[in-house]
């Protein structure tokens, strides 16, 4: 095994809170995956661009696991289209980091998101150590996909991706959906993709009492709450959420007393353009009264909203994976999601949750009408989805990475396709 490996997370910090712009499950994952493999004995180098002048060019974030900030553009928050311009300079910043850091080279380097991939291609084939990649998202998937009003992903971004492919040594796949995808849209090799589901924290994301929760964010007992986390974009679709609550209310206005919509989570993507688009919206559906706008929370604080909902509702158009559904489940909350992506593999549909095909909003409030109908159904699928969260840990993600990486070690290397 590589005593340390660069991990690349050009677009995101491992620093930042996820949860709004481009933090999300991705931060989450590099550091989940990092602070375990330093625990097995391999450290971890994440490299990601400065954002601002302040930060130190080398933070050691935890024992064996350093963020590496490289200056490449201007400071401050980038479109990821712009992204792509600044790709040179942080190969370099990249290279320059390791030369300076020389006794201790890294073994291999893993890219997360395709523009990490483009620089970590750079930086394996300097150093001559394999490139494992993870899309997380994948362009041609995203514009199948997209939500009204949304932008498709530019053409740049699926010719690099199809570079990418064929140039990684090993790709790995969050499901076998997304391995199947790489397969069929991008003439990805079967023999070079593995499935490595992604996990989640169970010391912190555990069942507990459901009024307890409540009462800790200040609700009455008797509340129905339903739960949107995660960063507030078109493409994850808050919209329907509380459309789905007008719904809910028309069809059962006595539930307006106790019912709350709960959306945890900041703008990103599209939504930085129209910050008051929900919130116009609420008030356009007369549900304005009983939303709950969230800042993005701590892991620690969110355990208590997913404790206190009734369902965890993720009616997202396209979704890699859908971290926010299983520590939902992991805290006995079901969830409620849309039947794309990962998300079936996250939820176990009539299990740990419901899958709704579609994004109608009458589909998702008969969906919660009966879950806030049918307590008893509510707290069986609660207690089935611990135990479904309860075999996605992280250390289950390492062991496959791990895997992963001894088999790509000991392969011949790729020679580098021609193209971009
Ligand atoms: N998250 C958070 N605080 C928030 C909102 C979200 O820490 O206020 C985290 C959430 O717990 C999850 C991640 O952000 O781990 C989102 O991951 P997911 O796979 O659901 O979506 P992505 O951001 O990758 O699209």
């Amino acid at each position: 095994m590589p005593r340390r490996i660069a991990s690349i997370s050009l677009h995101t910090s491992p620093l930042e809170q996820p949860g709004s712009g481009d933090a999300g499950g991705l931060n989450v994952y590099t550091v989940e995956v990092a602070k375990r493999l330093a625990a097995r004995g391999v450290a971890t180098d994440v490299f990601t661009r400065a954002t601002r002048p302040d930060q130190p060019p080398v933070v050691e974030m935890l024992p064996g696991v350093t963020v590496r900030h490289i200056p490449a553009g201007p400071y401050g928050a980038l479109d990821k289209s712009a992204l792509a311009h600044y790709l040179c300079p942080f190969i370099f910043g990249v290279l320059q980091a390791e030369a300076d850091n020389e006794p201790d080279h890294y073994g291999l380097v893993h890219g997360h998101y395709w523009l990490s991939g483009r620089a970590g291609m750079a930086a394996a084939q300097r150093w001559g150590v394999p490139l494992v990649q993870s899309m997380h998202t994948l362009a041609k998937v995203k514009n199948l996909a997209l939500a009204k009003g949304d932008t498709a992903e530019p053409e740049y971004r699926v010719r690099g991706e199809e570079h990418l492919v064929r140039n990684a040594d090993h790709l790995v796949a969050n499901t076998a959906v997304e391995a199947g995808q790489l397969v069929e849209h991008y003439g990805a090799d079967p023999f070079r993709v593995s499935t490595v589901p992604p996990g989640v924290d169970l010391d912190v994301f555990s069942p507990g009492s459901r009024r307890d929760a409540l009462r800790r964010i200040g609700l009455a007992e008797d509340t129905e709450m339903l739960l949107f986390v995660g960063r507030v974009q078109r493409l994850k679709a808050p919209d329907v959420l509380l459309r789905s609550a007008a719904a809910l209310l028309e069809r059962d206005p006595s539930l307006r007393e106790r019912l709350v919509v709960a959306v945890v989570g900041g703008l990103s993507g599209s939504d930085y353009a129209q910050p008051r688009r929900l919130a116009e919206l609420a008030r356009s559906l007369d549900v304005a009264d009983i939303v709950r706008w969230e800042p993005p929370r701590s892991r620690a604080e969110l355990v208590s909203f997913y404790r206190a909902a009734t369902a965890t509702v993720v009616p997202s158009y396209s979704e890699s994976f859908g971290l926010v559904a299983v520590e939902s489940e992991a805290c006995g909350t079901p969830v409620v999601a849309a039947r794309v992506g990962g998300l079936p593999t996250a939820v176990r549909d009539d299990v740990s949750g419901v899958l709704v095909d579609g994004h109608d909003p009458a589909d998702y409030a008969r969906v919660l009408e009966r879950l806030i109908r049918e307590p008893a159904r509510r707290d069986a699928l609660g207690a089935a989805a611990v135990t479904h969260a309860a075999g996605l840990g992280w250390e289950a993600t390492v062991d496959g990475l791990l895997d992963v990486y001894r088999g790509t070690l000991v392969e011949e290397r790729l020679p580098v396709a021609s193209g971009q």
